[in-house]
């Protein structure tokens, strides 16, 4: 199969507990269905605000949580209920870059052993060659040989970032999902930490999900994209195709958004009015309607169903259908 991962019809509910009793009053959707295939060595993109359920997605597809519904296959595999030690075997395949690089890091650790602690964990590499296999990696990512034996405090964001990636690295897995890993960082050190994704990507022949709340990141990043708005997915095409033709009305107006260096391609900035509603109680109907500039009547009772308009060009919006 060309694709690595296969996500159908994934569900992630929280219950939610209330009352005197507190008992279960109902859920929050987090992620309330998406599927989504990833192609062997290709970066995908997942865009979303703040709250979209981007990150539970992606926690999900990695197996670090539970799904509620659906099926999750890696390789043609199941692993929507893998536990224990399967699950711990499927970590040597698929790591994790988190958001916040200082949280995921322990600070009383070294360098060094933040770095060889996957290697000791699984049993990779012998105890002569590990110190090597890791200053080699260090190097890779970008940092001097002597991070060793320091901590992570004497390190700046960017640098602590690259310490992740060569964490998640050191197994040499197949997946990578990326949590917006480079949103805590200095805008001038964002684009350096998006190259060096890109180049390890390449070398290592990564298939990426990277996830961001800002479309113009995953721009240059992506091969495909996927835009989710309250846990659902509402759009996903070519990247290059879905900046130069969005079709949801919500992708339209994210990429109003972003700012055109040349003033000659202005278009009008679409603006959404109001906030994203709870998850606990998502609009009825399509998603997007209580905000949508195009909203037609039937919006708040029909739920659109993700169906594809181009060749891999897939929109839920009741306008298509
Ligand atoms: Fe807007 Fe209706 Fe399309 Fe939803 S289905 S995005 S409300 S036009
Ligand atoms: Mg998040």
């Amino acid at each position: 199969s060309k694709y690595l991962l296969e996500v159908q019809e994934l569900k992630k509910y929280y219950p939610v507990h209330g009352g005197f009793l507190r008992r279960k009053v109902g859920d929050v959707k987090a992620v309330d269905n998406i599927s989504l295939d990833l192609k062997r060595g290709e970066t995908f993109g997942l865009v979303g605000e703040s709250g979209c359920g981007k990150s539970t997605a992606g926690r999900t597809i990695t197996r670090l949580f539970k799904p509620t519904e659906g099926k999750i296959l890696f390789e043609g595999r199941d692993i929507t209920k893998l536990r224990g030690s399967e699950l711990r075997d499927l970590r040597q395949d698929v790591q994790m870059v988190f958001q916040d690089p200082y949280a995921s890091l322990n600070p009383k650790m070294m360098v060094g052993s933040i770095v060889s602690e996957p290697l000791i964990n699984y049993k990779k590499g012998s105890e002569n060659s590990l110190k090597e296999e890791v200053i080699a990696l260090l190097k890779r990512v970008g940092l001097p040989e002597d991070a060793y034996y320091k901590y992570p405090h004497e390190f700046s964001g960017g640098q602590r970032q690259r310490i992740g990636i060569a964490r998640a690295l050191a197994l040499k897995p197949k997946l990578i999902v990326a949590d917006e890993p480079v949103s805590a960082l200095d805008v001038s050190v964002q684009s350096q930490v998006l190259n060096l994704l890109k180049e390890l990507q390449q070398e290592f022949n990564l298939t990426l999900l990277f996830i961001a709340h800002d479309l113009s990141v995953v721009k240059h990043m992506s091969d495909r994209i996927g835009v989710m708005y309250l846990g659902n997915l509402v759009e996903v095409a070519d990247a290059n195709e879905i900046y130069r033709d969005p079709k949801h009305p919500y992708t339209q107006a994210l990429i109003s958004a972003i700012p055109q260096p040349d003033p000659r391609n202005k278009s009008e900035r679409v603006i959404l009015s109001g906030d994203v509603p709870s998850p606990q109680n998502p609009p009825t109907g399509c998603p997007f309607h209580p905000r949508c500039p195009k909203v037609m009547p039937h919006c708040s009772e029909v739920k659109p169903e993700l169906k594809e308009v181009n060749r891999e060009h897939r929109v839920s919006c009741l306008l298509y259908e």
